[in-house]
């Protein structure tokens, strides 16, 4: 009796333990569609090869392969958790350029052969007031493309991986014969770009500093002295002079902690845009500018992009 007892005990507890396995499904299978890519496992930084899976490409989804993907600095404080928000095992990437194998039912912009792109985002919650005006990178139900959480509660892994599948919203076409090296565009590129004309900071003439030479300072200098700025570097120490000037076409350095320079450089600037995301002080920078100029900071911290502009008290007498 009390032995049948317990090896009843047992077939209850191992079924149930069965049933749980089950439910819990592995990376591998929690999707239909296999996928391979490379995923940081714990905080050392460290990648390894991940198998997982991809979801099937609903009505309107581009799954497309994947041929390029950036590396940007967010990654690499994804990587070892230093936002505090990293989801083991988390495949990074967010600058993404592949070729559509696959399209949905309604999928309208893309058909199989198209070259695309997928930056920082795979979905938003398309209703708020930043959605319906296009500015969904600012909205608040933002899901990122990588160790985000998607709408069906699994989590998003992102482009250092060979297979990716996305809502066409957040897909963009990549010009056929624009080289796919130029993945960055997608996230530091465009972060420079669009606050260069938002806030028009692109007329030709123009002086505008660029604070920090990181992925998103030699960007903002490149499309700078595209539109036919003249550019200043500012940067804490003089070592990357050289590269700001021979190789990405500055037209000035200044050496931030360096008194006499900054000083001389009091007034002269239309505009600045710092990209630095460590704690530094601003109000040497705002000397810069000349009445009016605009600081434009672009920490991605913020997921926004503050700006200030200098206003001078008018004192009458
Ligand atoms: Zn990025
Ligand atoms: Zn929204």
């Amino acid at each position: 009796m009390h032995f049948s007892f317990l090896l009843l005990l047992y077939i209850v507890r191992n079924l149930k333990n069965k049933n749980h396995q089950k439910m819990e499904k592995s990376h591998e299978n929690e999707h239909p569609v296999k996928a391979f890519g490379w995923a940081a496992k714990d905080t050392s930084g460290v990648l390894s090869s991940f198998n997982f899976s991809r979801r099937v490409t609903g009505e309107k989804d581009v799954q497309f392969k994947i041929l390029y993907c950036g590396i940007c600095h967010s990654d690499l404080h994804q990587l070892k958790n230093e936002w505090g928000t990293s989801k083991y095992p988390v495949i990074p990437g967010h600058e993404i350029v592949g070729v559509v194998t696959e399209v949905g039912s309604k999928v309208e912009k893309f058909k199989v052969g198209d070259k695309v792109g997928v930056g920082y985002f795979v979905g938003s919650c398309r209703e708020c007031e930043n959605c319906t005006n296009n500015l969904e990178n600012y909205c608040h139900d933002q899901i990122m493309t990588s160790n985000g959480t998607y709408s069906d509660g699994t989590i998003t892994y992102g482009g250092y991986s060979d297979i990716m599948v996305s809502d066409e919203h957040y897909v963009v076409h990549w010009p056929e014969n624009f080289p796919i090296e130029a993945a960055p565009l997608l996230c530091a590129g465009i972060t420079t770009y669009s606050s260069l004309k938002y806030y028009g900071l692109d007329k030709p003439g123009m002086r505008i500093g660029v604070v920090g030479l990181g992925g998103l300072g030699h960007m903002a200098v490149k499309f700078a002295k595209a539109f036919g700025t003249k550019v200043s570097v500012i940067s804490t120490s003089a070592n990357k002079k050289q590269e700001a000037i021979e190789r990405l076409g500055a037209d000035s350095f200044l050496v931030s902690r360096d008194p006499d320079q900054m000083q001389a450089a009091v007034g002269s600037l239309d505009g600045i845009i710092d990209t630095v995301s460590a704690v530094h002080p601003l109000l040497p920078l705002i000397n810069l500018l000349k009445t009016n100029g605009k600081l434009v900071m672009v920490d991605p911290r913020f997921l926004s992009i503050l700006i200030l502009i200098k206003l001078q008290t008018m004192i009458h007498n």
